[in-house]
Parts: C-alpha cells; sequence; structure tokens
C-alpha cells in the first residue's frame, strides 16, 4: 500500500499513556499502520498539508442502530418515552428490508465519518423481509470504515407480552443459528481487522433469560464480544425489578453478562453496586448523551464510572433517538452533560475527546486503535481550526469547546475516506437520494 505523509500537523492529540501533545510534526502512515511521528519525515507517497490542523485518533462510535437513519424525527415518536417510542417505531421498521437496511446504514456511516469516526460498532436487532446482517457489512466495507456489527435480536413478541409485534421477532433457535453463520462468514480476530462480529439480544425486556445465557456462552465459545441495552430509564429498572426480582447489574452479572468481552450501551440508572460491579470485571459501557437527553432517560454517572475504573466510550446510538450520527457532537454533549450536575470541572474538553477515541476503542476491545503512537492503526482524524468555529479561540486543540463539528480529513487504515471535507469513497449525493426515496416510501 503507498505511504501518506500528514506533514507539519499544527497539534496531535496523541492520546497515549502519557496523554502527549506534539506540535508542528509529522505522521507517516504505511501498511495500515502509522509508520512513524517527528519532524522532517519523507515520503515517495502522498503528502497532506496539515499546518491548520489537529489531528486525533479517529473517534470510535460503540453504540448505533444504523438502520433507523431512514426514521429520525418521525412525528409520533419525537416526543415520546422509550417504551411508546419503540412502540411507535416498530410497524414502521416491520416494512424494511436489505435494501432499507443498507442505505440507512450508507447514510448513518457516511454521517459518522464526516464527524470524525472510524470505527464504529452496530446494533442491528431486527430483520424484517429477508434483511440480514450482511447488509450493514457491505455498506461499511463500501465506505470504508472500521466496522463492528453485532448480531442482535428480539424473541418475545406482543402475543407474548412483549414490546414489538411478532413480526419482528424471531424463534431464539434461528437467532443462534444465524449468530453463528455471521461470525464463521465475517469475524476477524486479527490486529487490523476491519470487520468483527459481536452477539446482542436487543435488551433484557426483549429475550428470555435462556437467549441471554446462550449467546454469552456462544460468543465466550466463539472468541467475540456481546453488547445490549441495560439499565437505561427507570421503566427499565422497575420492569428488571418487577420481572426478574433484582436490578440491571445483578441480572447481568447471573446470565455471564459482566467481563472484558462485555459492553452495554447507556447504563444510566446504574447505582454504586453496580459501578463497582462492572469496574472490578471491567465491562464497559457506551454512554450516548443525545439519546439519554433526547428520551429524558436521565444522566448517566459517567464522572463516577470512569472514576471507579469502569471502560466507557461513547455512541450516538440510533438515529431515531438522537436524531444525528454526529460523533464529534456526541463528544461535546457528553462534556455538558457531566457538568450539569457535577460542576463545570466535572468533565474537560479533552476528557470527553479521549472517552469518544481511545476510550471508545478499548471498550471494542481494540487495543490496536484510538491511539496515534507509532505501530496503532492509522485511524486519523484532521479537524482544520482555520475556520469560523476556531476563529479567535486561544486553545485551538479544546475541539470541543471551539472547533469543527466535521473532518477536513479521515484516515482509516491508512486509506482517505474523506478528503477535504467530502468523502472520497462513496457518492454521497445519490445515497441521500435513496435514502430519501425510500423514507417517503414508508412514510406513505
Ligand atoms: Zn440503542
Amino acid at each position: 500500500m503507498p505511504e501518506t505523509l500528514i506533514r507539519n500537523a499544527q497539534t496531535i492529540l496523541t492520546m497515549d499513556d502519557d496523554g502527549r501533545e506534539l506540535e508542528g510534526t509529522d505522521i507517516l502512515l504505511r501498511d495500515g499502520v502509522i509508520a512513524a511521528i517527528g519532524r522532517g519525515l519523507r515520503t515517495g507517497g502522498e503528502v497532506v498539508e496539515a499546518s491548520r490542523c489537529v489531528v486525533t485518533p479517529g473517534l470510535v462510535n460503540t453504540h448505533h442502530h444504523l438502520y433507523q437513519t431512514l426514521t429520525r424525527a418521525v412525528p409520533g415518536g419525537q416526543d415520546a418515552l422509550l417504551f411508546g417510542w419503540l412502540k411507535t417505531l416498530y410497524p414502521i421498521w416491520a416494512r424494511f428490508g436489505p435494501e432499507e437496511i443498507r442505505i440507512s446504514a450508507l447514510t448513518g456511516l457516511a454521517e459518522l465519518a464526516l464527524s470524525g469516526c472510524t470505527l464504529t460498532s452496530d446494533h442491528l436487532y431486527l430483520y424484517p423481509n429477508g434483511a440480514r446482517l450482511d447488509d450493514t457489512i457491505d455498506a461499511a466495507q463500501e465506505i470504508g470504515l472500521r466496522f463492528h456489527a453485532t448480531r442482535g435480536a428480539m424473541s418475545i413478541g406482543e402475543s407474548d407480552g412483549g414490546l414489538p409485534p411478532d413480526s419482528l421477532v424471531e424463534r431464539e433457535e434461528a437467532i443462534l443459528e444465524d449468530c453463528i453463520r455471521v461470525v464463521d462468514a465475517f469475524h476477524d480476530p486479527r490486529e487490523g481487522a476491519m470487520v468483527r462480529i459481536g452477539v446482542a439480544p436487543c435488551s433484557p425486556f426483549s429475550v428470555t433469560r435462556e437467549l441471554m445465557r446462550d449467546t454469552a456462552l456462544l460468543a465466550r465459545d466463539k472468541g467475540v464480544m456481546m453488547h445490549t441495552h441495560l439499565a437505561e430509564n427507570d421503566e427499565d429498572i422497575a420492569y428488571s425489578l418487577a420481572t426478574f426480582g433484582c436490578r440491571p447489574g445483578q441480572y447481568a452479572e447471573e446470565l455471564g453478562w459482566t467481563g472484558p468481552d462485555v459492553w452495554h450501551a447507556h447504563c444510566v440508572k446504574l447505582d454504586g453496586a453496580e459501578i463497582d460491579l462492572f469496574a472490578d470485571t471491567r465491562t464497559g459501557v457506551a454512554h450516548c448523551p443525545c439519546s439519554n437527553c433526547r428520551l429524558g432517560s436521565g444522566i448517566a454517572p459517567v464522572r463516577a464510572m470512569v472514576d471507579a475504573g469502569v471502560p466507557v466510550g461513547l455512541g450516538v446510538d440510533g438515529s431515531a433517538s438522537n436524531d444525528g450520527s454526529n460523533l464529534v457532537a456526541e463528544a461535546r454533549q457528553a462534556m455538558l452533560l457531566q457538568r450539569v450536575t457535577r460542576g463545570a470541572d466535572a468533565m474537560s474538553a479533552r476528557e470527553a475527546l479521549r472517552l469518544a477515541t481511545r476510550g471508545g476503542a478499548e471498550v471494542l476491545g481494540r487495543y490496536d486503535c484510538g491511539q496515534v503512537t507509532v505501530g496503532k492503526r492509522a485511524d486519523l482524524a484532521l479537524w482544520d481550526v482555520s475556520g469560523i468555529d476556531s476563529a479567535g479561540s486561544w486553545d485551538r486543540a479544546a475541539l470541543l469547546l471551539a472547533g469543527p463539528q466535521r473532518v477536513r480529513h479521515l484516515f482509516v487504515e491508512g486509506r482517505q475516506v474523506v478528503r477535504d471535507g467530502l468523502l472520497a469513497t462513496i457518492d454521497l449525493d445519490a445515497t441521500i437520494s435513496r435514502q430519501n426515496t425510500l423514507a417517503l416510501q414508508l412514510s406513505q
């Protein structure tokens, strides 16, 4: 693979163990990794001038439902609480098929890329009308983002007392079979992997206890990670106490859903004992501040989690509950939300950005990503700080206080995905056009 030299970066926020920030420094990318960092580096390959840019590791999104990009701002769900919101959207999602899943994913991935994201997970838990996890993997490969797809599932439909319509739930044997199929077909455990697979029942209230236990056994047998929604809001806690007779953290622990190979979305309502449990077991959390605000779920105790040693990353969550997929905006929101309850010193711009990069990479088990250091994967976001967003800033590297919301350049595995603010790998206008056509069809 040809080399690329990023020359004379104004500042590099390395996110290394010492939190070093380098001025006027070059970065050489070769064979998908960061080959050298220093001054006066040379190359026979392409040169990207970065004197007006702050360079960060690519941002990492630890929770999304890319398929929801087709149902943003649906009127009946705009102001509903979580369970009511789901009831509004399930019948619409039941009309999706493979193309809706793929185009919706491509749109969400494009928005993520423009906002600095190089690695994203996705949680696809419904497979109507022949849709498959493969449809989202296709989209990720087309755009060139690193992808951690999770094979989600729901098995308790309305007739069994669940929330989703029966047409959106699957038999548990079929779920487990398809988990095995996609892990065998797509999961790459190697360093530098572009695609990994996880298993991910939608939530403890949408599958049985047996499926939670069996997916954990399957994941450990296959060596893949596990993901679900947990402790999202007060209704969620009440449901857990009434149905399982315990809090969500205990339920997770009993069924094997704690450990460094597990990450849970939201965790807004974890109590002190659950935070200690997650810290002791190195169980990860995907913090989704905009979604939590949007659905009125509350403020996750992120400060307490980080201080206790819980691995925390950020997630934009599904585009029907955010409604955007702007990951750098999400990082700013994470910083602001901790300050609402704990004061202006509760989280700095740099710490929130660290959660959005290295924090997320570690939650996803990607120790090969998330830092600008030699030997790590060449996943970089270049932020042009010469524009209006940064004008007058005394600290250009404090990106989340005053900085651009879109990248100038984005590299994944050394390949340029965003060039001069535009997607280099897909026809974005054609994607938006197709997306709007599908959304219009679904609205009728
Ligand atoms: Zn979610």
